[in-house]
């Protein structure tokens, strides 16, 4: 692979092209190196982006890009100023944008940090740190930082680490009262070069070995690192920089620690041991870069790495989606009606009509069939389609912000799921079982279409037995920004086939409120990646600028309002989205943080719009959000999302509640659903209306009560729901599972 790596500083940028063969376990080949001068920042980063095009342009294309920035610098990635400097005096500086703007223009997610933390991630994974899993880089020259490397990680926290500032007590006989504008007398103010010019008169290159200049350096250093020692219990501390890389300066600091500590960390009493423990980096003069190249290779393996897989996907080209596997599920019925029906058509309601069925399509609404079942109370829908969700994410109960609190992007739930209790009661269920519980969850809420936002090596062993279609014709990606999950072949490789396919391209877009968030169309529109391809899942950053650039590029809206407003507290412009005539199709994301089902979801939306904007959601509007408009999304509205003969015989009957079928659906319950028909299969039917669709040879119908009423189902949820149980080891409910087993 290659990178491409910045070492941006307060004096000069530094570019580079590092080229690795085994994945950057040995320290990569430099193959172009070039510095420019800090100017401002707009010239400054126009230069360092055009001189990394030029020279990948000679070189090869760079694969990820890695940032360290002289600081301070704003790390949150949720934050609207990630990627910024912040408050630095350096004139012109103030709030300048780094990693955004480089990144797009080289088309490239930033891994960003300080420069001190970069030449961490360097020295660990090819110089002094290489090993160690918690230690300390600090460089003392014109200033003083550290990078912490605790625990594997690059210390964040709130901001990211100022080592520079500790206070140290003063030495005895130390006049100096410190330079550091903010603090006078902390270890920057007393001990970087500049100090040592101004106490001294001279500056550290002129002060001759032996001169009492370096044993009150050494003392400061020995005083900083003693805390830090017992602060951070570090394994290693690494000193650089102009000064301390000075000769015999790291040695007579060992020594002087030892006195500072005197004895009481235990693993430091040892002379060997101590001197072990403060090193010189190894990386030498382009330590900044290495450094820069390591940060951009940790965040590529971290995030791949999260969602690896052993199972490579093959890549398909079979027409129209998955489905079940017929030759496993015996003879089906060839042919039936159901009679005396509401039926809810695009040309309008059909009140006592017959709907025919024949194999696995509608076959017009007048003709005798072979088998006529009467649905009495009922009303037919076509299938519903749920645009949006991660199947293997159903899991309860949800996982959010804390209380009163709300997230900035997806990025703070992750971590907060991953570290959950039900994450972890989730791992000792199988991911086959997983899928299958996705699958369910959404077949008792009327679902016979919907897509599973996951790489396909996710899903494609799965999608042939699952109970309903699961869309297998997509391209995606996770999220067009730079801090998104890298599924897929990237974005504008992703688009194109998406395009060359006649398939859509599914991204989270817009899913929170900081900078590179709000700008998810700027991103798709500069890819040339914004065209009716798209589903767009999420979308609540979004401008009116943006809803009209949506319009005219034709793209849909995957609307979750469940999901959003848990995570978010508000949703999408839902209105204004609506009223620009977008495609809006609605999805419930996963049980993680979105409804239990599509039917709660249709309720959530309603009662957001009223919420919001103080008038109801007309419930035809919403009925085309969980059909037709998911349907086109998917690009299969020819095949399926209405009843018309020829399309395939996607079928949901619910209760009769209310007199209007839109606004009977919106009230639908999980046992209000009477019959579910995918592609001309029956696959969950009342007993006592349908049972002679569920009869013939060899077919695996099994039997549940839901509500009160026995239900023949094709397959054995129960035996699922059964196992699921016996995995986590208690009777856990979940609700989208309208029966006991
Ligand atoms: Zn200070
Ligand atoms: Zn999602």
């Amino acid at each position: 692979m290659i990178v491409a790596a910045i070492e941006a500083g307060g004096t000069k940028f530094v570019l580079g092209l590092a080229k690795s063969d085994d994945g950057g376990r040995a320290l990569p080949d430099l193959i172009f190196r070039e510095s420019i001068p800090t100017t401002t920042p707009d010239e400054t980063i126009r230069r360092a982006a055009d001189t990394l095009l030029e020279a990948s342009a000679r070189h090869g294309k760079p694969d990820a890009l890695g940032i360290g920035c002289f600081g301070p610098v704003e790390l949150r990635t949720g934050h609207a100023d990630w990627g910024c400097v912040t408050s630095t005096p350096k004139p012109g500086w103030r709030g300048a944008a780094v990693a955004g703007p480089i990144g797009r223009a080289l088309g490239l997610a930033a891994a960003f940090d300080t420069d001190v933390n970069a030449a961490a991630a360097g020295e660990g994974r090819w110089g002094a740190g290489r090993g160690l899993t918690d230690f300390v880089y600090i460089t003392v020259g014109t200033g003083i930082g550290g990078g912490v490397m605790s625990g594997g990680r690059l210390v964040h926290g709130a901001a990211h680490p100022e080592l520079g500032h500790f206070k140290p007590a003063k030495v005895e006989g130390d006049s100096y009262e410190g330079f550091c504008p903010y603090h006078r007398a902390c270890l920057e103010g007393l001990a970087s070069g500049p100090a040592i010019a101004a106490r001294w008169g001279r500056s550290a290159q002129e002060l001759p070995a032996g001169h009492p200049a370096w044993e009150m350096e050494a003392i400061y250093l020995a005083r900083a690192f003693a805390a830090f020692a017992c602060v951070l219990s570090p394994q290693r501390l690494i000193l650089g920089g102009g000064v301390g890389l000075r000769p015999g300066l790291a040695e007579r600091v060992c020594e002087i620690l030892g006195a500072e500590l005197n004895g009481y960390l235990g693993w430091l009493d040892d002379e060997e041991a101590r001197k072990a423990f403060v090193v010189r980096p190894e990386l030498g003069a382009n330590a900044g870069l290495y450094g820069a190249v390591a940060l951009a290779m940790w965040r590529t393996e971290s995030e791949r790495g999260r969602y690896r897989e052993n199972f490579i996907f093959r890549r398909l080209l079979p027409k129209i989606v998955g489905g079940r596997d017929e030759s496993t599920k015996g003879e089906n019925v060839d042919a039936f009606a159901l009679t005396g029906a509401t039926i809810v058509t695009p040309r309008g309601i059909k009140t006592s009509s017959s709907l025919v069925v024949e194999g696995e399509r509608f076959a017009g609404f007048a003709r005798p069939s072979a088998i006529n079942v009467a649905i009495g109370p009922a009303i037919v829908y076509p299938g519903l389609v749920n645009v949006h969700d991660h199947l293997r994410g159903n899991y309860t109960p949800r996982v959010g912000p804390a209380p009163g609190t709300f997230y900035v992007n997806w990025g703070p739930w992750d971590a907060d799921l991953k570290a959950s209790d039900v994450y972890a009661e989730r791992a000792n269920i199988t991911v086959e079982q997983m899928y299958f519980l996705g699958a369910w969850k959404n077949l008792f809420s009327g679902v016979t279409t919907v897509n599973d936002h996951f790489p396909h090596q996710f899903n494609e062993p799965f999608i042939d037995r699952l109970p309903i279609r699961v869309i297998r014709e997509y391209c995606l990606a996770h999220e067009c920004s730079s801090f998104d999950l890298k599924w897929g072949d990237g974005m504008e490789i992703e688009h194109r086939w998406a395009v060359e396919r006649d398939w859509p391209f599914i991204t989270h877009l817009e899913e929170g409120f900081d900078a590179e968030s709000q700008d998810g169309i700027g991103i798709l529109e500069r890819a040339g990646c914004l065209t009716d391809h798209d589903i767009l899942v999420h979308c609540i950053g979004f401008s009116e600028e943006d809803i009209r650039k949506v319009k005219k590029a034709g793209a849909t809206v995957a609307w979750c309002p469940a999901s959003n407003i848990f995570m978010f507290n508000t949703t999408c412009k839902i209105r204004k989205l609506l009223r620009a005539d977008v495609n809006v199709a609605l999805g419930t994301d996963s049980t993680h943080t979105g409804s239990i089902n599509l039917l709660e979801e249709i309720r959530c939306g309603r009662d957001a719009y009223r919420q919001l904007y103080g008038e109801d959601l007309p419930a035809k509007t919403l009925f085309d959000m969980v059909t037709i408009n998911g349907a086109k999304a998917f690009r299969i509205a020819k095949e399926t999302g209405s009843i018309e003969s020829g399309k395939l015989a996607d079928i949901a009957v619910f209760r009769a509640q209310r007199d209007d079928p839109f606004e009977n659906l919106v009230e639908a319950k999980m046992e209000d659903l009477e019959l579910l028909v995918h592609r001309g299969t029956p696959l969950l039917g009342l007993e006592s209306r349908y049972a002679e669709l569920f009869a013939g040879e060899n077919r695996p119908v099994t039997r549940i009560a839901i509500g009160g009423r026995d239900y023949l189902v094709l397959g054995n949820p129960a035996a699922l729901y059964r196992s699921v149980r016996k995995a986590i080891g208690f009777e856990k409910k979940l609700e989208y599972l309208p029966f006991e087993p």
